[in-house]
Order: structure tokens, then C-alpha cells, then sequence
């Protein structure tokens, strides 16, 4: 691996000119659900004695919101099932107005309920929540056990709690793409955004991912029928092209790794619990961001952080393919969906 010849405390730029704005972490790698296309039935998890410490991952967020990072998401694994993520919440959002633009969430929901009001307190505006399914039967298969009860309760507390929602669904043959038209039209009537993610070859689970995967272009064909869809050319710098439903509030988002390529506008890169920096979901090179701090301070964490811009790849080779393996051995739930 080459060394990288960028001074420290410049701007986030990598070696392919793309400006890094957006840090995505991963609070734990541990989940209170077991969606089948994020993981296998048994997991493993890190031992908590390889994890950063929410001070140490407050500490590298920091310092990326120095160099020009704007934009925090804090996900998983499952954030709120961290013991005391409230506290790092917290401490985060004192940054927001403070060289962060924003800080928001990607949740299963299951905690939200507890947790909205003060993740507003601090600063949060946004969340994301998934929600493969509304139908209780079907979200227990999905998830393999979650009550769905529990999810619309915690997305109705963050509507109350003045918190704006966008719904994140990933499009599953079989399972759930029947209900893509009408959990846009709930969207509709709820107020909040929709996002549909085509299913990505992260980690190996119990079954072959072809078979559930589902181009978007076929469900967007599908919705067109139904609802007046308007190219709305918001740019949230990240890999979503985005609708709006025509006369609504809501956006609809495609998110499309396997059949429309993103990565030109790439402008993130994800800290994963145990400290590693990874520049790209598709691949294994990463830079080992805790031992860096811990060795060397606010210094090695520059260097290390250099050096992962200098080696960020061009693009990510997401392929699905009958029998393959997938990409990268490392679950979603590792680097940080
Ligand atoms: N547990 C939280 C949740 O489910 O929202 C946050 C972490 S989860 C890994 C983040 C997002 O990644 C979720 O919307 C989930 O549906 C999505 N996801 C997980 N595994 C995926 C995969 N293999 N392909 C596409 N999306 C995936
Ligand atoms: Fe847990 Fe989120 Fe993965 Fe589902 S998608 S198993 S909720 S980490």
C-alpha cells in the first residue's frame, strides 16, 4: 500500500479529487433483529473489550468535523441498543451549527420510542428508519422476530417529537415487493420520506441473495403507474436519485448500487466499532483508526486518516450473481449501513 503524501490538517480531498463531507459510524455491530438479508440467524459479535469507546469515537468525529466533514450518521448494528449512546448523541450534537450541518440516525426503530425526545433535545433533525414491512406476519419473517408494533410506535414518537422520518425499505422478491406502492402511499399520508435500497452482496447470511433481489427500475416502472412521480434533483451527496410524489411532501429515494453506479459523487467514508476506517462499502481496505489514536493521538489519527483518503478506490465492483460470493465477508451491520 502506497504512503500518503498529504499534509495534515488539510480538507478531506482524495486521490480521485472527491471531497469528503460525510462520516458514517457504527456504534456496535450487536442488533436486537436479524433481517435476513443483513445477517445470518447466528452471529458473531465483537467482544466488547475490541470496541472504541463512545469518548474515543467522540474524539475521531471531532476531528473529521475539523477537517470538513458536515454531515454525522450514526447507525449500525442497531445504535440504540448501545448502553449509553444518549451520551454521545449529546456530546455530537454540540456540534451541529458548529461546523456540522447535520447529525442524524439510521434505526431499526425498535428503541425509538424511548429515545426520540432527546435525540431531538440534542439536535438531531432527521432519522432514518427501516421498514421492510407494515405487515405483522411479514415483518417477523424479515426481521425473523421483530414486532412491528414497536417500530410504527417509535416512528410516530419521533413525528411527535418533531423529528422528520424517511422510511428505508430494501426491495425483496417475494417478501415484500408487493407492499412498495403501498407503504409510498402511507408514506404520503404520514408525512415522510421513502427510500428503496436494492439488496447488497454484504456478508454472508443464510440464503443466496438472488433470489429476493429486485432491480428498482422494475419497482419505479411499477410506481409510475400509480403515482405522479417528478424528478426532484435534490443532492444529499450521497448514492440516492430522488422523486417527489407530485403535490406531497414526500421524496421517494432509489438507492441502486447493482444496477445504477454512484460512486463518481462518493463523498463519505465509514468508521466501523472497533475502530477501523473503511473508504468504501465494497472493499477491504481500511486503516486502523483506534490504534492510531491510541498510539499516537490527534497526529496519528491525521496521518491514518491520510492515508485511508490516498488509498479511497475509484468505485465499488458490487455484482449478485446465482452461487457467488458476496463481495466483502464483512456484514452491512460491521461498516456501518
Ligand atoms: N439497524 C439499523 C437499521 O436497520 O436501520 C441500522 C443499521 S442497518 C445495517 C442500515 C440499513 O442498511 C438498513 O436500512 C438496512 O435495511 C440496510 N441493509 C442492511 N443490510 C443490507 C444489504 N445487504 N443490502 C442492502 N441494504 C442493507
Ligand atoms: Fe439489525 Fe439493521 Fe441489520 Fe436489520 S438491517 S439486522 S435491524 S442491523
Amino acid at each position: 500500500m502506497a504512503t500518503a503524501p498529504t499534509p495534515q490538517d488539510q480538507p478531506l480531498v482524495d486521490s480521485h479529487g472527491r471531497t469528503i463531507r460525510y462520516l458514517r459510524i457504527s456504534v456496535t455491530d450487536r442488533c436486537d433483529l436479524r433481517c435476513r438479508y443483513c445477517m445470518a440467524e447466528k452471529m458473531t459479535f465483537l467482544p466488547r473489550s475490541a470496541l472504541l469507546a463512545l469518548e474515543e469515537i467522540a474524539i475521531i468525529a471531532e476531528r473529521f468535523v475539523a477537517r470538513g466533514v458536515t454531515k454525522l450518521r450514526l447507525s449500525g448494528g442497531e445504535p440504540l441498543v448501545r448502553r449509553d449512546v444518549g451520551d454521545l448523541v449529546t456530546r455530537l450534537g454540540r456540534l451541529v451549527g458548529n461546523g456540522l450541518d447535520e447529525l442524524t440516525m439510521t434505526t431499526n426503530g425498535t428503541r425509538l420510542a424511548h429515545y426520540a425526545p432527546a435525540m431531538a433535545d440534542a439536535g438531531i433533525r432527521r432519522v432514518n428508519v427501516s421498514l421492510d414491512s407494515r405487515d405483522p406476519d411479514r415483518f417477523r419473517f424479515i426481521t425473523r422476530h421483530g414486532d412491528v408494533a414497536q417500530v410504527l410506535g417509535g416512528i410516530a414518537a419521533a413525528k411527535d417529537a418533531g423529528l422528520a422520518v424517511k422510511i428505508n425499505m430494501v426491495a425483496l422478491g417475494g417478501l415484500n415487493e408487493d407492499e412498495i406502492a403501498p407503504m409510498l402511499a402511507w408514506c404520503v399520508d404520514q408525512g415522510h420520506d421513502l427510500s428503496l435500497i436494492e439488496t447488497m452482496p454484504l456478508g454472508a447470511i443464510d440464503e443466496d441473495r438472488i433470489d429476493r433481489f429486485v432491480p428498482l427500475h422494475r419497482v419505479f416502472d411499477a410506481l409510475t403507474g400509480q403515482f405522479d412521480l417528478k424528478r426532484d434533483l435534490h443532492d444529499s451527496g450521497g448514492p440516492a436519485r430522488y422523486w417527489r410524489v407530485a403535490g406531497t411532501a414526500t421524496r421517494l429515494g432509489l438507492i441502486s448500487p447493482l444496477t445504477a453506479n454512484f460512486c463518481d459523487g462518493c463523498n463519505r467514508v465509514r468508521l466501523t466499532t472497533e475502530g477501523k476506517l473503511y473508504s468504501c462499502l465494497g472493499h477491504d481496505d481500511q486503516v486502523d483508526l483506534k490504534t492510531a489514536l491510541r498510539d499516537g493521538g490527534i497526529a496519528a489519527l491525521d496521518e491514518a486518516i491520510d492515508l485511508a483518503l490516498f488509498n479511497k478506490p475509484a468505485r465499488h465492483d458490487f455484482r449478485i450473481e446465482a452461487g457467488s460470493a458476496p463481495a466483502v465477508a464483512r456484514h452491512m451491520s460491521v461498516t456501518g449501513g
